[in-house]
């Protein structure tokens, strides 16, 4: 039997909630302004353990990528059952965050309701930086395809995509996807050109979730990117050593990468991590990205294009979106006994390590 993780937006909030609930934890809910796949009501939901005034404060958050929520769901609703954040000190505090892209993970999109990636829309600046159109223009053509969706044109990806790595080199295909882009619309990987709702909420509440805490430690729960099954934790380049030794320490049974999003190749603009970390100048703020690898670049590629493809079209028969989507699930969640079950196990080890911190 699989380990339990929700079929749906809709049991993995029922399951969040409950857990929340029998844990004793305040729960707190954000209604976006846009319905699910059946007219319901979405939410962003926290759940809140332990101190009114702490001097530390452990934040999990789930679902910024929509379609990606599903690992992390099932890892606070478990680990709330499990009673891991049972507060060791009466200054600890915990805040569980629930789909910061409702809209997402109801519908299977990686975006939003406005097709924007979340994880590119926390910065006033991102949207009159153009350092990446002119390469991302390159590629638009491939990356949103100006003809109607067909299966032939899905099957001929790898041989396109082949065909642009020869042309520009598989670093700048990747360059473009991690940078976001904020002139097209309907494309792939849009940063959005205003701050997206749910961005909003997030900005306004996240002062009254830390509480004033002296420290505060950020884990958010994504997947797709790294080698199957392997969770890998990825640092910002412009955190101290000692924050980056902290964590080895802390973590012993994980990788922990820093990434440069400042000064490398390219760079990154209004990632949620940015936006947390620049709340304090002392680095007493540190946000740790949770990555659990699926499958290679190209495949989650390929299925992110079909589905962004065909959701744009418009004249896509319901049937070929459905397995689009579907299909974008299995990318982001592997139908497999084995990858569940060492995620999850791997997930709530590192929940237990980062809960005694
Ligand atoms: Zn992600």
């Amino acid at each position: 039997m699989h380990a339990p993780i929700p079929e749906d937006y809709f049991q993995a909030r029922h399951q969040f909630r409950l857990a929340a609930h029998e844990h004793g934890a305040e729960i707190r809910s954000y209604p976006v302004q846009v319905r699910g796949p059946n007219n319901e009501e979405l939410t962003i939901d926290a759940a809140i353990i332990g101190s009114a005034t702490p001097d530390n404060t452990l934040i999990v958050s789930s679902g910024l990528h929509g379609v990606e929520g599903f690992l992390g769901s099932a890892l606070q609703a478990q680990a709330l059952t499990r009673r891991m954040f049972k507060p060791r000190s009466a200054t600890d505090r915990t805040v569980l965050i629930h789909a910061l892209n409702p809209y997402g993970f109801a519908h299977l999109r990686r975006v939003n309701e406005d097709n924007v990636d979340l994880n590119r829309n926390y910065g006033s600046d991102s949207a009159t930086d153009n350092n990446c159109e002119f390469q991302y223009e390159k590629l638009n053509a491939f990356l949103n395809p100006g003809n109607p969706p067909s299966r032939i044109r899905n099957t001929l990806f790898p041989i396109e995509a082949y065909r642009m790595i020869r042309r520009y080199g598989l670093p700048m295909l990747k360059q473009v996807i991690a940078e976001g882009q904020f002139q097209f619309p309907n494309g792939l990987f849009f940063g959005g050109t205003a701050l997206c709702q749910a961005t909003r909420i997030v900005q306004s509440h996240l002062a009254d979730w830390v509480a004033g805490a002296g420290h505060v430690l950020h884990l958010d729960i994504h997947t797709g990117l790294g080698k199957h099954g392997e969770l890998k934790l990825l640092l910002d380049n412009r955190y101290t050593t000692v924050v980056h030794k902290g964590l080895k320490t802390l973590f012993p049974a994980v990788t922990v990468d820093r990434h440069d999003s400042s000064g490398g190749a390219y760079q990154a603009k209004g990632t949620f991590a940015q936006w947390c970390e620049k709340q304090r100048e002392d680095q007493s703020y540190i946000f740790v990205c949770a990555e659990f690898g699926t499958y290679n670049s190209l495949r989650i590629l390929q299925a992110l294009r079909n589905e962004n493809h065909i959701h744009h079209w418009g004249t896509a028969s319901a049937s070929m979106l459905y397995r689009a989507k579907r299909h974008l699930r299995d990318c982001f969640c592997p139908n497999s006994e084995r990858w569940r079950s060492h995620t999850v196990a791997t997930g709530l080890s590192l929940l237990d390590c980062a809960s005694s911190a």
